[in-house]
């Protein structure tokens, strides 16, 4: 069965958000199959961010992430890849529709509240990344 990789990340965690985040997954049937509360190094995030290395909010990016707990989650379900990506919305929470995480909880482009895998061979890359 298809898996992903989610992370809720330090705003969704500080805000408390981590329940109501859960619930649309649990919504839409995704099995929570991995889960742990974390604080995530820098050589881990510079891993897992390393194709953005040379954008001007890489810094910042990392810095934020390192802020606080996360939690790191693996849902599993059919084509949960891209069920998953359509319930966080789009990058920028400005232009995420309502309806979806980031639509109606995120803060700005940085601060997101929420990572998921983008693509299969993302996703088997990010699930051995963050659990070993
Ligand atoms: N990001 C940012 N500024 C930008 C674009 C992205 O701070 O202009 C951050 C944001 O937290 C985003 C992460 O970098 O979630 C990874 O970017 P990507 O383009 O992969 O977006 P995503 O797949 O998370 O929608
Ligand atoms: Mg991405």
């Amino acid at each position: 069965m298809e898996k992903t990789l989610v992370i809720i990340k330090p705003d969704g965690v500080k805000r408390q958000l981590i329940g109501r985040i859960l619930q649309r997954f649990e919504d839409k049937n995704l099995k929570i199959v991995q889960m742990k509360l974390t604080t995530l190094s820098e050589a881990l995030l510079n891993e897992h961010y390393e194709h953005l290395k040379e954008k001007t909010f890489f810094e910042e990016l990392i810095e934020y992430m390192m802020s606080g707990p996360v939690v790191v989650i693996v849902l599993e379900g059919e084509n949960v890849i891209k069920k998953v990506r359509q319930l966080v919305g789009v990058t920028d929470p400005q232009e995420a529709e309502m309806g979806t995480l980031r639509g109606d909880f995120g803060l700005n482009k940085t601060q997101n509240l929420v990572h998921a895998s983008d693509s299969l061979e993302a996703a088997k890359r990010e699930v051995s990344e963050f659990f070993q």
